[in-house]
C-alpha cells in the first residue's frame, strides 16, 4: 500500500492528475490558486491561507 501511494504521488507530479492532493478525491476539485484540492480539504486549508470568507 505504501508503494502504491508513492507511485501515485509521482504520477501526480508528472502528469498532473486532477485529484485532491490531500485525500485523492477527484470530486468537486478546486483548481483555483493552483491548489488542486477537493472542496472539503480546500475548506480546511483555506483557513490557513486566509480564505475564511469562502
Ligand atoms: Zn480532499
Amino acid at each position: 500500500m505504501i508503494t502504491m501511494k508513492i507511485s501515485y504521488n509521482e504520477k501526480y507530479k508528472g502528469k498532473g492528475l486532477r485529484r485532491c492532493q490531500i485525500c485523492g478525491n477527484s470530486r468537486a476539485l478546486i483548481r483555483s490558486y493552483n491548489l488542486y484540492l477537493c472542496r472539503r480539504c480546500f475548506r480546511e486549508v483555506a483557513k490557513d491561507l486566509g480564505f475564511e470568507k469562502l
